[in-house]
């Protein structure tokens, strides 16, 4: 089983051209189906489908509150390491960036964990740079079993790995595995790509295949908004997730739709992606997968994230840090540089300038800071019931 031959004859270009070229007649046909195809789906992304938003908003909300009810899911990123062998051109953890790098040990990995517990979460994901060194399997499996006691919804953020590595990770309690293609696009893909085993897309594009294998029930992929044409992008996004619900369905899916935020190494996006983009995306991705989770992060702005509740999203972090130690500051005296896979100590007059408040380098910067309490509360007053649990081990023994 590979999405590989299937996603190598993907006529995607002219899907694209298809999308580009889409009247307003074919949107409405496309529109009043009720499966929606890939080259439905590509319509319904089309500069034609703009003017039809309003439409498929009140569409995308009615679908979404008969499969879902009006509820809607937290969670909250916990960063283990932001150690990396990778260079990726658009992340802050790059190896290359001299940044400021921790990874976490076990209890402090439990610390961050207790403080997100006591803001109500009870779904958390785990999230770490890939470096075999510092971000071992047994490392990870040591800390999903330590918070496995405490916590029913456990995800993982990490490098690729084989079935088999995936298969202790599950056993200490892990049951959803995240991973973004990035991007869709085999060239710029290459391009950005630069060093460590993430370049090899192949691999990448075959990892949620290989966690299905390893009992994982949760599956989440995306493409990163920012680095390829969008709609290239969704297009391909659309396709890999329809493998996916033939080939791995007792698996429950989720897409993240994550734009590109500034981060260290400044990189700029290739493309834009505009909020009335993304909205017809989030319809268009409703209107195709009824069943399927759609997840916003706090790399949206707080009035767009609100605006976007009603209209398919179903799974939001909130109050988030995208750095090792953010939640309680644990791991702070151990900050240091990474060069070539060795530690080196920040110097005296290092620590005397960043003061007091120094911490880990972040991954990027979020954009809605609104507290856990804050979304909530918002939640409740767009006529939504916040879930922070909704799964416990128990359901499967
Ligand atoms: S995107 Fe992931 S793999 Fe690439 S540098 Fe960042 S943490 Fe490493």
């Amino acid at each position: 089983m590979s999405f590989v031959p299937e996603f190598n004859s993907l006529p995607i270009d002219a899907l694209v051209k298809q999308s580009c070229d889409s009247s307003t007649a074919s949107v409405r046909d496309a529109m009043g189906r009720s499966r929606i195809s890939l080259t439905d789906f590509a319509r319904l992304i089309s500069p034609a489908a703009s003017e039809s938003v309003a439409a498929m908003s009140r569409r995308a909300n009615t679908l979404t509150q008969q499969r879902f009810g009006k509820v809607i899911r937290l969670f909250a990123p916990l960063y283990l390491s932001n150690e990396c062998i990778n260079n990726c051109k658009y992340c802050g953890f790059s190896r290359d960036n001299s940044i400021l790098r921790v990874t976490l040990a076990v209890e402090e990995v439990l610390r961050e964990g207790r403080a997100l517990k006591e803001q109500g979460f009870r779904n958390i994901l785990l999230v770490a740079g890939e470096h075999p060194k510092f971000v071992s399997n047994n490392y990870l499996r040591d800390c999903i079993a330590a918070l496995h006691a405490e916590w029913p919804g456990i995800s993982l953020e990490v490098g690729p790995m084989e079935t088999h590595e995936y298969q202790p990770l599950v056993q200490a309690g892990a049951e959803g595995l995240v991973v973004y293609q990035e991007t869709y696009d085999r060239e710029i893909y290459h391009d950005l790509h630069t060093a460590g085993p993430k370049r090899n897309f192949d691999w990448r594009l075959e990892t949620p295949e290989r966690a299905y294998a390893a009992g994982f029930r949760r599956l989440g992929i995306g493409a990163l908004f920012g680095l390829a044409d969008w709609r290239f992008e969704a297009i391909c996004v659309a396709a890999h997730a329809d493998y996916l619900l033939r080939n791995c369905w007792k698996a429950y899916l989720t897409i993240s739709l994550p734009r590109l935020r500034p981060c260290a190494g400044e990189f700029e996006p290739l493309t834009h992606m505009t909020d009335r983009d993304l909205v017809q995306l989030v319809c268009a991705f409703r209107l195709m997968f009824p069943d399927v989770g759609l997840v916003l992060s706090t790399r949206e702005p707080a009035k767009l994230r609100d605006g976007l509740i009603p209209l398919g999203i179903t799974l939001i972090s909130a109050g988030s840090h995208t750095e090792p130690g953010g939640y309680t500051g644990a791991g702070k005296e151990k900050l240091h540089h990474t060069e070539r896979g060795r530690i080196v100590e920040l110097g005296a007059s290092e620590w005397a300038s960043a003061g007091p408040d120094i911490q880990a380098t972040k991954q990027f910067q979020i954009a809605d800071a609104r507290s856990p309490h804050e979304v909530a509360e918002l939640i409740r007053r767009l006529g939504y019931e916040p879930v922070w649990k909704d799964w416990d081990a128990a359901l499967t023994r």
